[in-house]
């Protein structure tokens, strides 16, 4: 884990971003394969996230979304959903939950490994979703937002890896789209001053990280990690901590955690 990044200097003090809730998928999968890292939550579970969300009043939406309506005031009611690296199942076993709940997300995809068995970190080598398939899942109304070219940790890295991490892998979803790419995750949450100053240079709009944040801006926004154990109250439980934590004092060290996500 590398140093977390506090942009905080006393000249400069970012607007607190109270955002509602992000929750923090991967594969979405009824596999029975080993998952070492606890990243695959079965269909049904999601299902059962979904259906509380609605019992709650909620609705889950992309991360665009969800700013969006946190700019207009509109956000009360909302969750953000999203789904990282892009794998294959996303579109085979989450799609048609989303779709059943009337409500979207944002799936972060590996730009450089398109219709590829992803090539970072350690086993199990599960699928990304190639070209065709992130065209079918933006045209089913979900947003696709980049996770990079190569699923690099990005604080540290030299100046040119950085911008072709950032940027080109934009630039490759965008041609696959023909749209606008506006959102960014920093792979295993983990970034520096000048991975988010590349973020913003690269034209996004907004960016993700993972876990707790204080005080997130609109690039870095902190998210809940969804355990694929997780029952309907871990999730409710999950939801009143990130509100309490919006609700205290902001605290004096930021934290960026940074797992094997
Ligand atoms: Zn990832």
């Amino acid at each position: 884990m590398s140093a977390p990044f506090d942009h905080r200097t006393p000249e400069r003090l970012p607007a607190r971003l109270d955002t509602p809730a992000v929750l923090m998928y991967h594969s979405i999968s009824a596999t029975r394969s080993p998952d070492p890292h606890g990243l695959r939550v079965h269909p049904d579970r999601l299902d059962q996230h979904l259906r509380l969300l609605r019992r709650l009043g909620l609705r889950g939406v992309s991360l665009s979304a969800l700013l969006t309506a946190q700019e207009q005031g509109t956000a009360r009611g909302l969750v953000g959903l999203t789904f990282d690296d892009g794998y294959t199942d996303f579109v085979e076993q989450a799609l048609p939950v989303l779709a059943r709940h009337g409500m979207t997300g944002t799936v972060y995809v590996v730009a450089g490994g398109l219709g590829a068995p992803k090539a970072w970190g350690t086993e199990p080598r599960w699928d990304i979703m190639d070209a065709d398939q992130v065209r079918r899942v933006a045209a089913a109304g979900q947003e696709v937002g980049s996770h990079t070219l190569s699923h690099v940790r990005l604080a540290g890295l030299d100046a040119d890896t950085l911008t072709a991490e950032v940027r080109d892998s934009r630039a490759v979803l965008e041609e696959v789209l023909q749209a606008p790419v506006p959102s960014f995750c920093y792979p295993y949450g983990n970034f520096d001053a000048a991975a988010s100053r590349a973020v913003r240079a690269a034209g996004y709009d907004n960016a993700c990280v993972t876990g707790d944040y204080d005080p997130g801006d609109r690039f870095t926004v902190p998210r809940c990690y969804v355990s694929p154990r997780d029952t309907g109250a871990h999730l409710l439980a999950r939801l009143l901590r990130h509100r309490l934590r919006q609700r205290s004092p902001r605290r004096r060290t930021a934290t960026a955690t940074s797992a094997v996500h």
